[in-house]
Formats: C-alpha cells, sequence, structure tokens
C-alpha cells in the first residue's frame, strides 16, 4: 500500500526524515493556496484523492487542488 513517504505531496523534515509535512494545494473563488499539515512517512494513505506518486510524471500537486482534502486531515482529526 502507498505511504505518504510515497508521494509528492510529502516533504520530509531534514531533522527527522520520517516526520514531513503535507503540502497542497487548495483552490477557492477568491484565490489559490497552499496548506501544510503535519504527517508521518510511514502513513498508509490507501483511498487518499490527493495521493500522486513520486514517479507520476502526468501530474502535479496543483492539479488536484479542488479534490477532497488529503487524507491526514481525517486520521488526525480522530
Ligand atoms: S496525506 Fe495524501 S496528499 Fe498528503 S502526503 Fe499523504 S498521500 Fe500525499
Amino acid at each position: 500500500m502507498p505511504t505518504c513517504e510515497e508521494c509528492k505531496s510529502f516533504f520530509a523534515f531534514d531533522e527527522d526524515p520520517l516526520k514531513g509535512d503535507c503540502v497542497t494545494r487548495e483552490k477557492d473563488q477568491k484565490s489559490s493556496y497552499w496548506i501544510s499539515r503535519p504527517t508521518d512517512a510511514f502513513t498508509d494513505t490507501e483511498g487518499c484523492p490527493r495521493f500522486i506518486s513520486r514517479d507520476d510524471n502526468s501530474k502535479k500537486v496543483e492539479d488536484l487542488a479542488e479534490e477532497e482534502h488529503p487524507i491526514v486531515d481525517y486520521i488526525h482529526r480522530g
């Protein structure tokens, strides 16, 4: 199963590469902006609507700005 570490939105922390930020592009009626949320490298991302494999050259993070929120939003809310 894919993990956050395999996703283009994952940016590992220098001090601890097992932790990082999930960075996504968002868009509303007025503007586009970036959101950063804490996540772990080994979080199971099955079904995450924002997952894009690092090997996938056909999609950029910005392309999914209008998709549902990433799965870490739901995991961290419990
Ligand atoms: S939560 Fe989803 S979008 Fe965020 S890093 Fe993990 S797989 Fe990628």
